[in-house]
């Protein structure tokens, strides 16, 4: 039985957690579960899998609670989610979105835990002190996110294969087909609208900036311990192949399937073994796959994101907040596409150089967030 630590239960990938866990609870067990503010389905998801521990961390939400089973515990408030992480559990599964996961999965580490991270903001944000703690406590960090898990598997689950090159593929979000002019007018109701993915509104954004794209190269650099200029990423807009590794000699390897997470969520609590899904298998026939370059002209997001892990220390940390500040004001029709990326280029001109530690990336996360709402005077 594998004991899991559920954070971020109410969301996309949390939900798919569940389903994965419910499609083979003679081998899964959640033990604890914590989610933000969606009460009600928390109340029922708790009455299902009835876990030892759940936490809501926003305290008003917790209210609304209904029913909690005999035999949970409740905790609520914004430190909630620390308690999630029980001595008892095997795996924490980090499905929180945005920079909330960084603490929880550093106290993960810490306390000795492996962690199936599915919250990129936390390695963009915090990839030095997170992988350092990894290191030092011997500790596995298994991706969950599509192109890390296809990379995962392409050099046979380990971190640590030689490798030439690490090819990412995109999807190229909703505003694939328009043009920067037409782009630049369309409102979020547009870009939640995902060719490929049923995900969270925040990361549906990410793609359609492709910002998403940038914090998935950085992800990767931590991940895999390469340079920049060892990881690329290419525009496939039928997402059939999730990611590729080039060798020394040549030769490329390619994960494909149809395009769910539930293929990867699954295999990082289970791998190397495998076990079923409910996932359609992939038909070829027919289809053609197709690759293409990222136009940066038309989405700047995508190298803001790796200028910000260039520049070093804090900056990838800053980069993540504005653009998780910005993302919510676009969602709320406060400002343009491309008034995101004009916040993130605002904020990394802006933002003070700090040597990099768990406090001062939640001073930096804070500081960032601040520059935008006073930027476009919002005061959030
Ligand atoms: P969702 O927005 O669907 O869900 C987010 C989850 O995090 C919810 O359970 C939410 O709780 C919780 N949460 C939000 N804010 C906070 C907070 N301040 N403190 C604690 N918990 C919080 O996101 P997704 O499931 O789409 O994404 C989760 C993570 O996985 C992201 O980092 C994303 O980039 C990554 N990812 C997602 C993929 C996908 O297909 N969805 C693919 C690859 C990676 P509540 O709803 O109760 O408020
Ligand atoms: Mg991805």
């Amino acid at each position: 039985m594998i004991k899991i630590a559920l954070l971020g239960s109410t969301g996309s990938i949390g939900r798919q957690v569940l389903n994965t866990v419910a499609r083979h609870s003679d081998k899964f067990e959640i033990v604890s579960m914590a989610a933000h503010s969606s009460a009600e389905l928390f109340s029922k998801q708790i009455n299902e899998f009835k876990p030892k521990i759940a936490c809501l961390t926003d305290s008003l939400s917790a209210t609304r609670l209904t029913e909690i089973p005999t035999g949970t515990t409740l905790y609520t408030g914004e430190k909630a989610m620390l308690h999630a992480i029980t001595e008892d559990c095997d795996i924490v599964m980090a499905a929180v979105s945005g920079f909330a996961g960084m603490e929880p999965v550093l106290e993960a580490i810490n306390l000795g835990k492996d962690v199936a991270l599915a919250n990129k903001e936390t390695l963009v944000a915090g990839g030095n002190i997170v992988m350092k703690a990894v290191r030092e406590k011997g500790v596995r960090l298994i991706p969950v996110d599509s192109e890390h898990s296809a990379i995962f598997q392409c050099l046979n689950f380990d971190l640590n294969a030689k490798f030439k090159k690490l090819i990412l593929t995109a999807s190229g979000g909703a505003f694939r087909n328009f043009t920067k002019q037409e782009v630049a007018s369309l409102k979020a109701q547009e870009a939640l609208k995902h060719p490929n993915w049923l995900m969270g509104k925040k990361i549906t954004i990410d793609c359609a900036t492709l910002l998403n794209k940038g914090l998935e190269v950085i992800e990767a650099c931590h991940l895999y311990n390469a340079p920049l200029s060892k990881v690329e990423a290419i525009v496939h807009p039928e997402s059939i192949i999730h990611s590729m590794v080039e060798f020394d000699d040549g030769a490329v390897m390619a994960q494909l399937g149809f395009p769910s997470m539930e293929i990867p969520i699954q295999l990082a609590l289970t791998y190397p073994e495998r076990l079923k899904t409910d996932v359609p298998l992939l038909e070829l026939a027919g289809k053609s796959l197709t690759f293409g370059r990222i136009d940066e002209d038309k989405y700047p997001c995508f190298g803001l994101a790796l200028k910000s892990f260039e520049m070093g220390d804090n900056y990838a940390c800053a980069m993540n907040a504005a653009n998780e500040a910005a993302v919510g004001l676009y969602l709320e029709d406060k400002i343009s596409f491309y008034g995101i990326s004009d916040l993130i280029e605002h904020v990394l001109g802006k933002i003070e150089r700090v040597e990099v530690t768990k406090e001062s990336l939640l001073y930096t996360d804070r500081l960032a967030r601040e520059m935008v709402y006073q930027k476009v005077g919002n005061k959030n």
